[in-house]
C-alpha cells in the first residue's frame, strides 16, 4: 500500500506512469486536473466554480480545491492508498494536505518527481502539438507553461525534500525503461522507509 504524489511537467508522461504504479501496487489515481474537468463537464455546482478559473489558466481556489480533495481522499477506496497528481501545487496546499492526511491518521510514503530536462521537454511538447494540431502551442508558449511549471514546483518539492520524501526518477527514454526505474525508486523508497 501506498500513499503518494506524482510530480511532473506536462510532457514528462505523467499518466502513463501513473497508470503503471496504480495498476501494481492496486491504488486509486486521483488527479485534481481531472476532477475538475470531468465536473466542468457535468456542468455540477463544483464544475460551474472552477470553470472560469481554468478557462482563465488560473489556480481554482484553495477554498474550493482543498476541501474537493479533502472529500475524495475521505472516500473508502482512498483509504488503501493513493497516488494524488496535479495537488498540492502550492506551500499552503502542502500545509493543508498535511492536516487533512493526519485527521485520518495518514501519512504520505513518498513524492514521486519525473525529471526531464526542459529543452527535451520543450521538443516533446512541440511534437505533440504538430501531430495534435495544436497550434496555439508555440515554443514561446510552451516555454511559458514550462517557467510557470518549474516555478511553482520548487515551493512543494523544496518542502518534501527537507522531510526526506522526495525521490527524482529520470523521464528519458522509452516508456517501459521509465516504468522499470519508476518501480526501482519505490522500492527502494518504500524498503527504506520500512527499515527505519
Ligand atoms: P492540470 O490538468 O493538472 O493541469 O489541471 C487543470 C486545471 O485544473 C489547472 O489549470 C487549474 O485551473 C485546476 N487545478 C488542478 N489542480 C489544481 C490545484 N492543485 N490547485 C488549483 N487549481 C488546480
Amino acid at each position: 500500500m501506498i500513499r503518494m504524489l506524482l510530480i511532473g511537467p506536462p510532457g514528462a508522461g505523467k499518466g502513463t506512469q501513473a497508470r503503471h504504479i496504480t495498476e501494481k501496487h492496486g491504488i486509486v489515481a486521483i488527479s485534481t486536473g481531472d476532477i475538475f474537468r470531468h465536473n466542468v463537464k457535468s456542468q455540477s455546482p463544483l464544475g460551474r466554480a472552477a470553470e472560469s478559473y481554468m478557462n482563465a489558466g488560473k489556480f481554482v481556489p484553495d477554498t474550493i480545491t482543498n476541501e474537493m480533495v479533502r472529500d475524495r481522499l475521505n472516500q473508502p477506496d482512498a483509504q488503501d492508498g493513493f497516488l494524488l497528481d496535479g495537488y498540492p501545487r502550492t506551500a499552503a496546499q502542502v500545509g493543508f494536505l498535511d492536516e487533512a492526511l493526519a485527521g485520518m491518521g495518514h501519512k504520505l510514503d513518498v513524492v514521486l518527481q519525473l525529471v526531464v530536462d526542459r529543452d527535451e521537454l520543450v521538443q516533446r511538447l512541440l511534437r505533440r502539438a504538430v501531430s495534435e494540431n495544436r497550434t496555439d502551442d508555440t515554443a514561446e508558449v510552451i516555454r511559458e507553461r514550462m517557467a510557470l511549471y518549474f516555478e511553482q514546483t520548487t515551493s512543494v518539492t523544496s518542502l518534501y525534500s527537507q522531510r526526506g520524501l522526495l525521490t527524482k526518477v529520470e523521464g528519458i527514454g522509452t516508456v517501459s525503461h521509465v516504468a522499470q526505474r519508476v518501480a526501482t525508486a519505490l522500492d527502494v523508497k518504500l524498503g527504506a522507509s520500512l527499515t527505519l
